[in-house]
Protein backbone atom coordinates (compact mmCIF):
# COMPACT_ATOMS: atom_id res chain seq x y z
CA UNK A 1 0.00 0.00 0.00
CA UNK A 2 1.09 3.31 -0.74
CA UNK A 3 1.90 5.75 1.93
CA UNK A 4 3.22 9.31 1.64
CA UNK A 5 3.75 11.87 3.93
CA UNK A 6 3.90 16.04 4.19
CA UNK A 7 6.59 16.82 7.01
CA UNK A 8 6.45 20.97 7.08
CA UNK A 9 8.26 22.67 9.43
CA UNK A 10 6.10 25.01 11.23
CA UNK A 11 8.38 27.98 11.34
CA UNK A 12 6.55 30.26 9.53
CA UNK A 13 3.63 30.52 7.28
CA UNK A 14 3.37 27.87 4.93
CA UNK A 15 3.42 29.58 1.31
CA UNK A 16 2.22 28.43 -1.83
CA UNK A 17 5.44 26.37 -2.77
CA UNK A 18 5.56 25.02 0.89
CA UNK A 19 2.00 23.37 0.14
CA UNK A 20 2.53 21.55 -3.21
CA UNK A 21 5.30 19.73 -1.36
CA UNK A 22 1.62 18.82 0.10
CA UNK A 23 -0.02 18.51 -3.17
CA UNK A 24 1.74 16.05 -4.58
CA UNK A 25 1.74 13.41 -1.83
CA UNK A 26 -1.84 13.72 -1.19
CA UNK A 27 -3.03 13.38 -4.78
CA UNK A 28 -0.36 10.19 -5.28
CA UNK A 29 -1.54 8.53 -1.98
CA UNK A 30 -5.25 9.05 -3.65
CA UNK A 31 -4.40 8.16 -6.96
CA UNK A 32 -3.17 5.16 -5.83
CA UNK A 33 -5.93 4.00 -2.94
CA UNK A 34 -2.92 5.11 -0.55
CA UNK A 35 -2.50 6.39 2.57
CA UNK A 36 -1.55 10.26 3.24
CA UNK A 37 -0.25 11.38 6.68
CA UNK A 38 0.43 14.80 8.36
CA UNK A 39 3.62 15.30 10.04
CA UNK A 40 5.00 18.19 11.87
CA UNK A 41 8.42 18.63 12.19
CA UNK A 42 8.33 20.77 15.48
CA UNK A 43 11.79 20.24 17.00
CA UNK A 44 13.23 23.89 16.26
CA UNK A 45 11.93 25.04 19.47
CA UNK A 46 12.86 28.69 18.54
CA UNK A 47 11.83 29.33 15.61
CA UNK A 48 8.92 26.71 15.48
CA UNK A 49 5.64 28.45 16.41
CA UNK A 50 1.69 27.05 17.00
CA UNK A 51 0.48 29.91 14.66
CA UNK A 52 2.83 28.70 12.06
CA UNK A 53 0.90 25.07 12.63
CA UNK A 54 -2.69 26.58 12.44
CA UNK A 55 -1.91 28.04 9.25
CA UNK A 56 -0.38 24.35 7.86
CA UNK A 57 -3.70 22.80 9.42
CA UNK A 58 -6.16 25.49 8.43
CA UNK A 59 -4.94 26.11 4.75
CA UNK A 60 -4.52 22.20 3.93
CA UNK A 61 -8.33 21.93 5.49
CA UNK A 62 -9.36 24.73 2.80
CA UNK A 63 -7.41 22.94 -0.04
CA UNK A 64 -8.87 20.07 0.94
CA UNK A 65 -5.83 17.84 1.17
CA UNK A 66 -7.00 15.93 4.56
CA UNK A 67 -4.76 13.74 5.84
CA UNK A 68 -5.57 10.30 6.89
CA UNK A 69 -3.23 9.73 9.52
CA UNK A 70 -1.72 13.10 11.47
CA UNK A 71 -0.82 15.27 12.60
CA UNK A 72 2.38 13.62 14.19
CA UNK A 73 4.38 16.03 15.92
CA UNK A 74 8.13 14.77 16.74
CA UNK A 75 8.63 16.82 19.93
CA UNK A 76 6.03 13.83 21.07
CA UNK A 77 8.33 11.19 19.66
CA UNK A 78 11.31 12.22 21.20
CA UNK A 79 11.25 9.17 23.65
CA UNK A 80 11.03 6.57 20.35
CA UNK A 81 13.64 8.41 18.61
CA UNK A 82 15.88 8.45 22.10
CA UNK A 83 15.22 4.70 22.28
CA UNK A 84 16.64 4.18 18.34
CA UNK A 85 19.89 6.22 19.63
CA UNK A 86 20.23 3.44 22.59
CA UNK A 87 19.78 0.58 20.44
CA UNK A 88 21.98 1.61 18.06
CA UNK A 89 24.71 2.10 20.31
CA UNK A 90 24.21 -1.09 22.00
CA UNK A 91 24.52 -2.97 18.00
CA UNK A 92 27.57 -0.59 17.45
CA UNK A 93 25.77 1.35 14.44
CA UNK A 94 26.66 4.73 16.50
CA UNK A 95 29.28 5.83 18.73
CA UNK A 96 29.78 8.17 21.37
CA UNK A 97 32.29 10.84 20.31
CA UNK A 98 33.98 13.45 23.12
CA UNK A 99 35.71 15.89 20.60
CA UNK A 100 35.07 18.90 21.82
CA UNK A 101 33.75 21.99 19.59
CA UNK A 102 37.25 23.68 20.32
CA UNK A 103 39.16 20.15 19.17
CA UNK A 104 36.67 20.49 16.03
CA UNK A 105 37.18 24.04 15.54
CA UNK A 106 40.95 23.50 15.32
CA UNK A 107 40.85 20.17 12.94
CA UNK A 108 38.40 21.92 10.85
CA UNK A 109 41.20 25.05 10.43
CA UNK A 110 44.12 22.48 9.47
CA UNK A 111 41.84 20.68 7.25
CA UNK A 112 41.26 24.00 5.40
CA UNK A 113 44.56 24.96 5.67
CA UNK A 114 46.01 21.95 3.54
CA UNK A 115 42.97 22.38 1.55
CA UNK A 116 40.75 19.76 2.61
CA UNK A 117 36.88 19.65 2.42
CA UNK A 118 36.45 19.53 6.23
CA UNK A 119 35.39 16.47 7.96
CA UNK A 120 34.85 15.00 11.01
CA UNK A 121 38.20 12.52 11.11
CA UNK A 122 36.62 9.28 12.73
CA UNK A 123 38.78 9.65 16.08
CA UNK A 124 36.33 8.00 18.32
CA UNK A 125 34.97 5.75 15.71
CA UNK A 126 35.46 1.98 16.85
CA UNK A 127 37.13 -0.33 14.95
CA UNK A 128 38.71 -3.78 15.48
CA UNK A 129 41.52 -3.67 16.93
CA UNK A 130 41.71 -0.05 17.19
CA UNK A 131 42.21 1.66 20.56
CA UNK A 132 40.34 4.65 21.19
CA UNK A 133 40.91 7.88 23.27
CA UNK A 134 40.87 7.77 27.01
CA UNK A 135 37.65 9.03 27.93
CA UNK A 136 37.93 12.78 28.83
CA UNK A 137 36.39 13.67 32.40
CA UNK A 138 33.31 15.67 32.44
CA UNK A 139 32.77 15.89 28.42
CA UNK A 140 29.10 15.11 27.31
CA UNK A 141 29.48 13.36 24.12
CA UNK A 142 27.31 13.68 20.72
CA UNK A 143 26.25 10.10 19.47
CA UNK A 144 27.44 9.83 15.96
CA UNK A 145 26.50 7.34 13.04
CA UNK A 146 28.98 5.02 11.55
CA UNK A 147 28.73 6.14 8.32
CA UNK A 148 29.47 2.99 5.22
CA UNK A 149 33.29 3.47 4.79
CA UNK A 150 33.93 3.41 0.45
CA UNK A 151 31.11 2.25 -1.71
CA UNK A 152 28.30 4.38 -2.47
CA UNK A 153 24.88 5.52 -2.09
CA UNK A 154 22.97 5.17 -5.05
CA UNK A 155 18.85 5.91 -5.39
CA UNK A 156 16.09 6.71 -8.92
CA UNK A 157 15.28 9.96 -8.08
CA UNK A 158 11.50 9.96 -9.59
CA UNK A 159 12.40 13.78 -11.10
CA UNK A 160 16.14 13.53 -11.11
CA UNK A 161 16.76 10.04 -12.31
CA UNK A 162 19.79 7.99 -10.77
CA UNK A 163 21.90 9.52 -8.08
CA UNK A 164 25.13 8.75 -6.80
CA UNK A 165 26.85 9.84 -3.90
CA UNK A 166 30.39 8.78 -2.88
CA UNK A 167 30.49 7.60 1.08
CA UNK A 168 33.82 9.26 0.92
CA UNK A 169 31.99 12.51 0.94
CA UNK A 170 29.64 11.34 3.91
CA UNK A 171 31.47 11.77 7.36
CA UNK A 172 29.58 10.13 10.57
CA UNK A 173 26.85 12.22 10.87
CA UNK A 174 25.95 13.57 14.61
CA UNK A 175 22.48 11.93 15.31
CA UNK A 176 22.18 13.08 18.64
CA UNK A 177 23.43 16.06 20.53
CA UNK A 178 25.20 16.74 23.49
CA UNK A 179 22.12 17.00 25.68
CA UNK A 180 20.68 13.96 24.14
CA UNK A 181 18.61 15.70 21.90
CA UNK A 182 17.93 13.98 18.21
CA UNK A 183 19.23 15.76 15.44
CA UNK A 184 16.72 16.72 11.89
CA UNK A 185 18.10 14.03 9.93
CA UNK A 186 18.06 10.65 12.35
CA UNK A 187 14.40 11.79 13.62
CA UNK A 188 12.85 12.12 9.52
CA UNK A 189 14.35 8.63 8.33
CA UNK A 190 13.04 7.38 12.72
CA UNK A 191 9.64 8.99 11.57
CA UNK A 192 9.74 7.19 7.87
CA UNK A 193 10.66 3.53 8.65
CA UNK A 194 7.97 3.81 11.83
CA UNK A 195 5.21 5.50 9.53
CA UNK A 196 5.96 2.70 6.80
CA UNK A 197 6.50 5.69 4.01
CA UNK A 198 7.03 4.46 0.75
CA UNK A 199 7.03 7.01 -1.16
CA UNK A 200 8.94 10.43 -0.46
CA UNK A 201 8.09 13.89 -1.98
CA UNK A 202 9.53 16.73 -1.09
CA UNK A 203 11.51 19.87 -1.76
CA UNK A 204 14.94 19.50 -3.36
CA UNK A 205 16.35 21.42 -0.93
CA UNK A 206 16.73 18.32 1.15
CA UNK A 207 18.37 16.23 -1.39
CA UNK A 208 21.47 16.63 -0.26
CA UNK A 209 20.05 14.81 3.39
CA UNK A 210 18.83 12.35 1.23
CA UNK A 211 22.25 9.71 0.90
CA UNK A 212 22.71 10.30 4.73
CA UNK A 213 18.86 9.18 5.79
CA UNK A 214 19.15 6.05 3.11
CA UNK A 215 22.41 4.89 4.95
CA UNK A 216 20.43 5.39 8.45
CA UNK A 217 17.41 3.60 7.09
CA UNK A 218 20.04 0.72 5.87
CA UNK A 219 21.66 0.25 8.89
CA UNK A 220 18.27 -0.07 10.60
CA UNK A 221 17.99 -3.06 8.39
CA UNK A 222 15.43 -1.01 6.56
CA UNK A 223 14.79 -0.56 2.57
CA UNK A 224 14.27 3.24 2.29
CA UNK A 225 11.42 4.86 0.41
CA UNK A 226 11.15 5.82 -3.28
CA UNK A 227 12.20 9.67 -3.21
CA UNK A 228 11.02 12.30 -5.60
CA UNK A 229 12.74 15.89 -5.70
CA UNK A 230 10.91 19.09 -6.30
CA UNK A 231 12.33 21.22 -8.12
CA UNK A 232 11.52 25.04 -6.24
CA UNK A 233 8.96 27.63 -6.83
CA UNK A 234 10.45 30.95 -7.82
CA UNK A 235 8.49 34.00 -7.10
CA UNK A 236 7.30 35.98 -10.06
CA UNK A 237 10.71 38.22 -9.75
CA UNK A 238 12.50 34.69 -10.21
CA UNK A 239 13.73 33.94 -6.44
CA UNK A 240 13.42 31.22 -4.48
CA UNK A 241 9.59 31.91 -3.16
CA UNK A 242 10.19 32.66 0.69
CA UNK A 243 8.25 34.58 3.21
CA UNK A 244 11.30 36.91 3.70
CA UNK A 245 10.68 38.15 0.21
CA UNK A 246 7.47 38.35 0.28
CA UNK A 247 5.56 34.70 -0.12
CA UNK A 248 1.77 35.36 1.10
CA UNK A 249 0.57 32.62 3.42
CA UNK A 250 -1.67 30.03 1.41
CA UNK A 251 -4.83 31.02 3.50
CA UNK A 252 -4.30 34.73 2.45
CA UNK A 253 -5.42 33.64 -0.87
CA UNK A 254 -8.60 32.14 0.65
CA UNK A 255 -9.25 35.45 1.64
CA UNK A 256 -8.45 37.28 -1.31
CA UNK A 257 -11.32 34.89 -3.12
CA UNK A 258 -9.82 31.93 -4.74
CA UNK A 259 -11.29 29.03 -4.83
CA UNK A 260 -9.37 25.85 -3.44
CA UNK A 261 -9.86 24.03 -6.55
CA UNK A 262 -8.75 26.21 -8.58
CA UNK A 263 -5.74 26.56 -6.19
CA UNK A 264 -5.36 22.65 -6.86
CA UNK A 265 -5.84 23.25 -10.42
CA UNK A 266 -2.81 26.04 -10.39
CA UNK A 267 -0.23 24.62 -7.95
CA UNK A 268 -0.78 20.83 -9.54
CA UNK A 269 0.35 22.05 -12.74
CA UNK A 270 3.46 24.15 -11.44
CA UNK A 271 5.41 21.46 -11.39
CA UNK A 272 3.41 18.86 -13.08
CA UNK A 273 1.38 18.27 -16.37
CA UNK A 274 -0.76 16.55 -18.08
CA UNK A 275 -0.68 16.70 -21.89
CA UNK A 276 -1.67 20.20 -22.68
CA UNK A 277 -4.12 20.43 -19.92
CA UNK A 278 -4.54 23.64 -18.22
CA UNK A 279 -8.06 23.73 -16.43
CA UNK A 280 -9.28 20.57 -14.61
CA UNK A 281 -11.42 19.62 -11.36
CA UNK A 282 -9.96 17.99 -8.74
CA UNK A 283 -11.16 14.32 -10.16
CA UNK A 284 -9.50 14.65 -12.91
CA UNK A 285 -6.33 15.61 -11.25
CA UNK A 286 -6.59 12.40 -8.87
CA UNK A 287 -7.38 10.29 -11.49
CA UNK A 288 -4.18 11.65 -13.66
CA UNK A 289 -1.33 12.69 -11.26
CA UNK A 290 1.44 10.65 -11.57
CA UNK A 291 4.88 10.50 -10.51
CA UNK A 292 6.56 10.00 -13.62
CA UNK A 293 4.78 13.61 -15.28
CA UNK A 294 6.75 15.87 -12.24
CA UNK A 295 8.31 18.83 -13.89
CA UNK A 296 12.07 19.24 -13.80
CA UNK A 297 12.86 22.39 -13.94
CA UNK A 298 11.57 24.99 -11.09
CA UNK A 299 7.68 26.43 -11.34
CA UNK A 300 7.52 29.81 -11.61
CA UNK A 301 4.47 31.73 -9.90
CA UNK A 302 2.62 34.26 -12.23
CA UNK A 303 -0.56 35.59 -10.13
CA UNK A 304 -2.01 36.57 -13.40
CA UNK A 305 -1.92 33.08 -14.57
CA UNK A 306 -3.51 32.50 -11.02
CA UNK A 307 -6.66 34.73 -11.76
CA UNK A 308 -7.06 33.43 -15.05
CA UNK A 309 -7.18 29.65 -13.66
CA UNK A 310 -9.38 30.93 -10.87
CA UNK A 311 -12.13 32.69 -13.41
CA UNK A 312 -12.44 29.59 -15.26
CA UNK A 313 -13.09 27.44 -12.43
CA UNK A 314 -16.00 30.39 -11.10
CA UNK A 315 -17.57 29.43 -14.74
CA UNK A 316 -17.52 25.67 -13.74
CA UNK A 317 -18.34 25.66 -10.28
CA UNK A 318 -21.93 25.65 -9.41
CA UNK A 319 -23.80 28.53 -8.10
CA UNK A 320 -25.31 27.40 -5.01
CA UNK A 321 -21.84 26.02 -4.21
CA UNK A 322 -20.40 29.75 -5.08
CA UNK A 323 -23.21 31.55 -2.93
CA UNK A 324 -21.67 30.79 0.82
CA UNK A 325 -18.13 31.87 -0.14
CA UNK A 326 -19.36 35.08 -1.56
CA UNK A 327 -21.70 35.56 1.39
CA UNK A 328 -18.07 35.43 3.34
CA UNK A 329 -16.64 37.73 1.32
CA UNK A 330 -19.81 40.06 1.43
CA UNK A 331 -19.77 39.72 5.39
CA UNK A 332 -16.15 41.26 4.90
CA UNK A 333 -17.05 44.31 3.24
CA UNK A 334 -19.61 44.49 5.84
CA UNK A 335 -22.91 43.15 4.06
CA UNK A 336 -25.09 41.11 5.19
CA UNK A 337 -26.42 38.83 2.34
CA UNK A 338 -29.70 37.51 1.50
CA UNK A 339 -31.29 33.86 0.95
CA UNK A 340 -28.89 31.13 -0.45
CA UNK A 341 -31.18 30.47 -3.27
CA UNK A 342 -31.12 34.07 -4.61
CA UNK A 343 -27.52 34.67 -3.69
CA UNK A 344 -26.88 32.27 -6.18
CA UNK A 345 -28.90 33.00 -8.51
CA UNK A 346 -26.74 36.18 -8.09
CA UNK A 347 -23.71 34.64 -8.26
CA UNK A 348 -24.80 32.59 -11.43
CA UNK A 349 -25.52 36.61 -13.27
CA UNK A 350 -22.06 37.93 -12.11
CA UNK A 351 -19.48 35.34 -12.28
CA UNK A 352 -18.08 35.59 -15.90
CA UNK A 353 -17.48 38.91 -15.46
CA UNK A 354 -15.24 38.16 -12.39
CA UNK A 355 -12.05 36.79 -11.39
CA UNK A 356 -12.53 36.17 -7.75
CA UNK A 357 -15.17 35.42 -5.08
CA UNK A 358 -14.00 38.84 -3.78
CA UNK A 359 -14.73 40.41 -7.09
CA UNK A 360 -18.22 38.70 -7.23
CA UNK A 361 -19.15 40.42 -3.79
CA UNK A 362 -18.15 43.68 -4.90
CA UNK A 363 -20.36 43.54 -8.06
CA UNK A 364 -23.25 42.20 -5.49
CA UNK A 365 -22.60 44.61 -2.55
CA UNK A 366 -24.94 47.11 -4.88
CA UNK A 367 -27.73 44.48 -3.65
CA UNK A 368 -26.92 44.90 -0.24
CA UNK A 369 -26.04 48.60 0.37
CA UNK A 370 -26.99 51.88 -1.31
CA UNK A 371 -24.93 52.86 -4.43
CA UNK A 372 -23.09 55.97 -5.35
CA UNK A 373 -23.61 56.56 -8.88
CA UNK A 374 -20.23 58.76 -10.15
CA UNK A 375 -20.38 62.40 -10.39
CA UNK A 376 -19.57 61.65 -14.31
CA UNK A 377 -21.76 58.93 -15.01
CA UNK A 378 -24.64 61.04 -13.17
CA UNK A 379 -23.59 64.08 -15.78
CA UNK A 380 -23.23 61.92 -18.83
CA UNK A 381 -26.47 59.64 -18.21
CA UNK A 382 -29.04 61.07 -16.19
CA UNK A 383 -30.00 63.77 -18.67
CA UNK A 384 -32.96 66.46 -18.76
CA UNK A 385 -34.19 64.68 -22.18
CA UNK A 386 -34.20 60.60 -20.53
CA UNK A 387 -35.81 62.14 -16.71
CA UNK A 388 -39.63 61.51 -17.85
CA UNK A 389 -39.15 58.26 -19.28
CA UNK A 390 -37.49 57.45 -16.05
CA UNK A 391 -40.51 58.44 -14.43
CA UNK A 392 -42.68 56.35 -16.74
CA UNK A 393 -40.33 53.28 -15.95
CA UNK A 394 -40.34 54.45 -11.73
CA UNK A 395 -44.26 54.30 -11.94
CA UNK A 396 -44.95 51.11 -14.31
CA UNK A 397 -42.15 49.42 -11.83
CA UNK A 398 -44.40 49.61 -8.98
CA UNK A 399 -47.01 47.81 -10.34
CA UNK A 400 -45.76 44.42 -12.49
CA UNK A 401 -45.03 41.67 -12.13
CA UNK A 402 -41.56 41.23 -10.31
CA UNK A 403 -40.16 38.91 -12.62
CA UNK A 404 -37.50 39.45 -15.56
CA UNK A 405 -40.24 39.52 -18.91
CA UNK A 406 -42.43 41.77 -17.02
CA UNK A 407 -39.63 44.10 -16.17
CA UNK A 408 -38.47 43.78 -19.88
CA UNK A 409 -42.21 44.81 -21.06
CA UNK A 410 -42.11 47.79 -18.94
CA UNK A 411 -38.54 48.69 -19.98
CA UNK A 412 -39.93 48.44 -23.61
CA UNK A 413 -43.17 50.48 -23.09
CA UNK A 414 -41.14 53.46 -21.42
CA UNK A 415 -38.45 53.68 -24.13
CA UNK A 416 -41.76 53.68 -26.73
CA UNK A 417 -44.27 56.01 -24.66
CA UNK A 418 -40.68 58.31 -25.09
CA UNK A 419 -39.09 57.93 -28.48
CA UNK A 420 -36.01 56.58 -27.16
CA UNK A 421 -33.60 53.67 -28.25
CA UNK A 422 -33.02 51.07 -25.41
CA UNK A 423 -29.59 52.05 -24.20
CA UNK A 424 -30.95 55.32 -23.70
CA UNK A 425 -33.06 54.20 -20.71
CA UNK A 426 -31.11 51.36 -19.85
CA UNK A 427 -27.78 52.88 -19.17
CA UNK A 428 -29.45 55.59 -17.00
CA UNK A 429 -31.06 52.85 -15.09
CA UNK A 430 -28.04 51.11 -14.49
CA UNK A 431 -26.08 54.14 -13.38
CA UNK A 432 -29.39 54.88 -10.95
CA UNK A 433 -29.90 51.37 -9.49
CA UNK A 434 -26.52 49.75 -9.90
CA UNK A 435 -24.04 52.83 -9.59
CA UNK A 436 -22.54 51.68 -12.91
CA UNK A 437 -22.81 52.34 -16.32
CA UNK A 438 -22.27 48.27 -17.63
CA UNK A 439 -24.45 45.21 -16.25
CA UNK A 440 -25.44 42.74 -17.47
CA UNK A 441 -29.06 42.58 -18.86
CA UNK A 442 -30.59 45.27 -17.20
CA UNK A 443 -33.83 43.14 -16.44
CA UNK A 444 -32.42 40.08 -15.24
CA UNK A 445 -30.30 42.45 -12.82
CA UNK A 446 -33.38 44.57 -11.68
CA UNK A 447 -35.40 41.32 -11.24
CA UNK A 448 -32.78 40.09 -8.42
CA UNK A 449 -33.73 43.76 -6.33
CA UNK A 450 -36.60 44.11 -4.31
CA UNK A 451 -39.34 46.01 -5.97
CA UNK A 452 -38.92 48.97 -3.16
CA UNK A 453 -35.49 49.49 -3.69
CA UNK A 454 -35.46 50.14 -7.49
CA UNK A 455 -38.04 52.60 -7.01
CA UNK A 456 -36.27 54.19 -4.77
CA UNK A 457 -32.98 54.59 -5.95
CA UNK A 458 -34.99 55.74 -9.60
CA UNK A 459 -36.79 58.19 -7.67
CA UNK A 460 -33.84 59.33 -6.01
N1 LIG B 1 10.49 19.48 7.48
C1 LIG B 1 11.11 19.57 6.20
C2 LIG B 1 10.79 20.91 5.60
O1 LIG B 1 10.10 21.64 5.79
C3 LIG B 1 10.67 18.51 5.23
C4 LIG B 1 11.37 17.23 5.49
C5 LIG B 1 11.01 16.10 4.58
O2 LIG B 1 10.06 16.20 3.82
O3 LIG B 1 11.69 15.10 4.67
O4 LIG B 1 11.20 21.47 4.84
Amino acid sequence: QVRTRFAPSPTGFIHLGNIRSALYPWAFARANQGVFILRIEDTDLERSSQAAVDVILEGMKWLGLDPDEGPYYQMQRMDRYKAVIAQMLEQGLAYRCYMSPAELDALRERQMAARQKPRYDGTWRPEPGKTLPPVPEGVQPVIRFKNPLGGAVVWDDKVKGRISISNDELDDLVIARPDGTPTYNFCVVVDDIDMAITHVIRGDDHVNNTPRQINIFRALGKEPPVYAHLPTVLNEQGEKMSKRNGAKPVTQYRDEGYLPDAMVNYLARLGWSHGDDEIFSREQFLQWFDLDHLGKSAGQFDEAKLRWVNAQHLKMTEDVRLAPLVREQLARLGLQAGDDATLARMCGLFKDRCSTTVELAQWLAMYFAPVQPGAEDQAAHITEAVKPALRTLRDKLATVAWEKVAIQQAIKESIGAHGLKMPQLAIPVRVLVCGRAQTPSIDAVLELFDRQTVIDRLQA
